[in-house]
C-alpha cells in the first residue's frame, strides 16, 4: 500500500484535475463533496493518520493540511470562475463600452450674446438688466418718442390691457439705470424684445438686442466708432471694417446706422451682402439732450453715446444662417452644428 503522503498527493492531483474539467457549479459541488465532504476522500485519509509512526507524523500532517487547503482553494476558484460565466450581470464589467450621454451645446443666440457681453466687459462696460414688461414712459416717453410717433402704434407694439407693453427695445433699461445713478455710466443691456412683426426670413415677433450706453464728460462720436470697431474685430475678426451712415432716431442726435464689412466676401460683394460689400448691423448715436433731461442729467456737463444691435442678425451673419426662423424651431439637427 502506498504511503499516506503519496495517497494525499494523489487525492490532490485527482481533485484539481476534476475541478479543471468541471463545467458547471453542480459539478464543482460534487467534486467538493467527494474529496472534502464529511465522508470524503481527504477526511478518510485524515483518519488513517492515527496509524502513522511518530517519526513520519510531521511530514504526513503537513501534506494532509496542504492537500485540504489546496483543494478548498481550487473549489472556491472554480465557483468564482463559473459564477462569472453563468451570470454576466452579476458584476461590473469594466471592459464594456461606456454609455454616451449626449452633450448639449449653447444656442447660437446665447453664444453671440455671451461673446458680445464678454467683449464689452473687457472694455469696461457692466451688464444691466430690466423688465420685459415695460411702461409706456420708459419704453417711449423718456426716450424722446412722443405719443404720436408711429412706433407707438398698436400695429407695432404688444400692449397689455393695463397700459403696459412688451418692450420693443432694450433702451428702457438705459433710462432705468440713469434714473438710479449719477454719471458716469457705462453699461450694456442684453435682452429680449417684442414687436408685432409678421414672421419671415428676417423678422420675428420676439428677438434679442444688446444695447450699450456710455455717459461721461466729453464723449464723442470718435469714441463710439472706436468701441464698435473694437467690438467688430473681437467678434468677427481683425479685417472687419465699420461704416457709419446718417440716420434718424428720436433718442439720439446725431443718429446713425452702422455697417460691418461683409465677412463672407471680405467686402468684394456677394449674395449675402447683396453685392454691397456691407452688412447692416443696427443704429447708434449721441444721446439726445432731451433724454438726459428726462433722467435729470445736465446735458451741458455730460455727453454720451448709445448703440444697439440685433443679436439674431449677428448670429445669422456669424454662422451664415439664411432664415431667422431656424433659430427658433429648436430642431436639434440644426442646433447641434454650433
Ligand atoms: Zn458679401
Amino acid at each position: 500500500m502506498d504511503s499516506l503522503v503519496t495517497q494525499f498527493e494523489e487525492a490532490r492531483r485527482q481533485a484539481l484535475e476534476s475541478l479543471r474539467q468541471a463545467e458547471d457549479r453542480q459539478a464543482v459541488e460534487n467534486v467538493r463533496i467527494h474529496y472534502l465532504g464529511r465522508k470524503g476522500v481527504v477526511p478518510n485519509l485524515f483518519r488513517e493518520m492515527g496509524k502513522v509512526s511518530p517519526e513520519e507524523r510531521p511530514l504526513v500532517g503537513k501534506t494532509a493540511n496542504q492537500t485540504k487547503n489546496e483543494i478548498q482553494a481550487a473549489v472556491d476558484e472554480a465557483f468564482n470562475r463559473l459564477a462569472e460565466k453563468e451570470e454576466p450581470d452579476a458584476g461590473v464589467d469594466v471592459t464594456m463600452p461606456a454609455r454616451r450621454h449626449p452633450l448639449g451645446t449653447k444656442h447660437p443666440i446665447s453664444q453671440v450674446m455671451d461673446d458680445a457681453v464678454d467683449i464689452f466687459r473687457r472694455m469696461g462696460f457692466i451688464v444691466a438688466d430690466g423688465p420685459d414688461l415695460e411702461t409706456e414712459y420708459h419704453n417711449f416717453d423718456a426716450l424722446n418718442t412722443p405719443a404720436d410717433h408711429p412706433s407707438r402704434d398698436v400695429q407695432d407694439t404688444f400692449y397689455l390691457p393695463d397700459g403696459r407693453l412688451l418692450r420693443t427695445q432694450t433702451s428702457p433699461v438705459q433710462i432705468r439705470v440713469m434714473e438710479q445713478q449719477p454719471p458716469p455710466v457705462r453699461i450694456v443691456c442684453p435682452g429680449r424684445c417684442f414687436r408685432r412683426d409678421t414672421p419671415d426670413a428676417t423678422h420675428s415677433m420676439n428677438f434679442h438686442q444688446i444695447e450699450g450706453l456710455y455717459v461721461d464728460r466729453q464723449v464723442s462720436l470718435a469714441d463710439l466708432k472706436a468701441a464698435l470697431t473694437m467690438f467688430a474685430h473681437e467678434l468677427l475678426g481683425e479685417d472687419v471694417k465699420v461704416r457709419f451712415r446718417p440716420h434718424f432716431f428720436p433718442f439720439t442726435e446725431p443718429s446713425l446706422e452702422y455697417d460691418f464689412s461683409c465677412i463672407m466676401c471680405g467686402g468684394r460683394g456677394c449674395r449675402v451682402c447683396k453685392n454691397s460689400g456691407w452688412l447692416e448691423i443696427s443704429g447708434a448715436g449721441m444721446v439726445d439732450p432731451a433724454v438726459f433731461q428726462a433722467v435729470g442729467y445736465d446735458s451741458e456737463e455730460w455727453s454720451g453715446y448709445a448703440f444697439g444691435m440685433g443679436v439674431e442678425r449677428i448670429a445669422m451673419i456669424r454662422y451664415a444662417v439664411s432664415d431667422i426662423r431656424l433659430l427658433y424651431e429648436n430642431d436639434l439637427r440644426f442646433l447641434k452644428q454650433f
